[in-house]
């Protein structure tokens, strides 16, 4: 959809995934408020579907945040909402599913893209293939961290859980997992909640996961219903991630999303309607090449938020994430923006002058917070390998 709204000939395009729509799609679903206005804005209305939240929680044993945007969050099943999606372009351009690209090579004026042992070729490729995919691999572009992700569907219980926020705890910190588990409400009933755990850093096991997954539901209240507690690989963007070669761009978790939630639908739609701006002009140059394509995306407002992100990720995640994690939930300017509900989840780099002076008074006042250890209130679980430094 971002490629025609740049105003790329709907019939120059051509979709291609491996799989038939709806697909299982490993995800929480949740959008911010910043993904909700892009969806508003190119496909002019809202997909239908949606559990609406009001706001976010952000929390551990140091203290609780809530974050209030300008507007509401919205939850989908991610099978039916990038169904929808995709039956939004059908209508317009060429989609091939159920087809499997396995190549991706150079040729002498375009790319040589092997689909199901069939080769095509291609003046440019956009790499919209996720995490893994075959066109980073292929076109050699480095890219950032790699998390890991697990989660499952559970029964709210004895949980004492509200179906308008969104639920983030960055407790799991606290036990050696560099990331946070989240409570969403499910679209799939009133009583089910979808419940996960992220690592930031991918250096805890899939399996360790899965047993602080059912461990940490158990302990807020939830029941198993059975659901498999299913992992997924994240690609988080950072300054060093490479995105284009002549002819081909990387777009979506290919290219990198936010390295502190994870958010990444959002973030997508931001990477590809950059990406469409540029490839359309670039083809009005008739040339393969868009320089500076990297810097520029830094430079723009979802590049800049992505960094911001990205170095709150390196905090909280990284050497001293007890300081670090006293430092978020005790920063009173921080406290101010989040609940003013006047600005949005992933758009605080605009805020970073008056967040580093008005903290830098805090700390002159109150002194910088300690980086000693918290003890977590321990859930049952195998200890984690990812061991954190205090
Ligand atoms: C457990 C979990 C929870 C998450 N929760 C959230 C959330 O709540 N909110 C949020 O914003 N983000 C969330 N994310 C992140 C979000 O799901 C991704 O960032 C987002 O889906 C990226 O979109 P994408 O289109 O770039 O890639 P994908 O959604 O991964 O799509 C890639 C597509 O490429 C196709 N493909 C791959 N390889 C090939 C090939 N060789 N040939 C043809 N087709 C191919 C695949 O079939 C797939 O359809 C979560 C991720 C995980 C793992």
């Amino acid at each position: 959809m971002a490629a025609l709204r740049a105003g790329i000939d709907s019939s120059d395009l051509l979709v291609v995934d491996k799989a038939k729509f709806p697909r299982p799609k490993l995800c929480g679903g949740g959008v911010t408020f910043r993904g909700t206005e892009l969806f508003r804005d190119l496909y002019g209305e809202q997909p239908p579907g949606a559990v609406v939240t009001t706001y976010l929680e952000f929390r551990s044993q140091v203290g609780k945040l809530d974050v209030r945007e300008r507007g509401a969050q919205w939850v989908y099943d991610r099978a039916s909402l990038d169904a929808w999606l995709l039956d939004r372009v059908r209508a317009r351009v060429r989609v091939r599913e159920e087809t499997t690209v396995s190549a991706i090579e150079p040729g002498v004026d375009r790319w040589r893209v092997t689909m199901d042992g069939v080769v095509e070729e291609f003046a440019w490729v956009i790499g919209a293939d996720g995490a893994n995919g075959i066109t980073r691999r292929a076109s050699g572009l480095t890219g950032g961290i790699t998390g890991r992700l697990v989660e499952a569907t559970y029964e709210v219980g004895d949980a004492d859980m509200p179906r308008d926020r969104l639920d983030f705890d960055f407790d799991p910190i606290l036990e050696g997992i560099p990331g946070y588990a989240w409570v969403f409400p499910s679209c799939h009933g009133e009583g089910l909640f979808q419940i996960g755990v992220m690592d930031g850093r991918g250096r805890v096991s899939g399996e360790q996961l899965r047993s602080f997954t059912d461990a940490y539901a158990a302990k807020l209240g939830f029941k198993n219903i059975g659901s498999k507690i299913a992992g997924w690989p994240e690609r988080y963007w950072d300054v060093g991630t490479r995105a284009h070669r002549p002819g081909l761009v990387l777009v979506g978790e290919a290219h990198g999303i936010d390295a502190l939630l994870g958010e990444g639908i959002a973030p997508s739609m931001f990477s590809a309607s950059f990406a469409a701006e540029r490839v359309r002009e670039a083809l009005d140059r008739s040339e393969d090449r868009i320089a500076f394509y990297e810097s520029r995306f830094a430079a723009s407002e979802e590049g800049r938020n992505l960094w911001f992100q990205a170095r709150l990720a390196d905090r909280l995640y990284g050497r001293h994430p007890f300081r670090w994690l006293r430092v978020l939930f005790e920063m009173e300017h921080l406290r101010a923006l989040a609940g003013a509900g006047t600005d949005a989840y992933g758009r605080l780099v605009g805020h970073m002058p008056s967040l580093v002076l008005k903290y830098a008074a805090q700390v002159m006042r109150d002194g910088l917070p300690s980086a000693g250890a918290i003890q977590p209130a321990r859930i049952a679980m195998d200890r984690p390998r990812g061991v954190v430094e205090s």
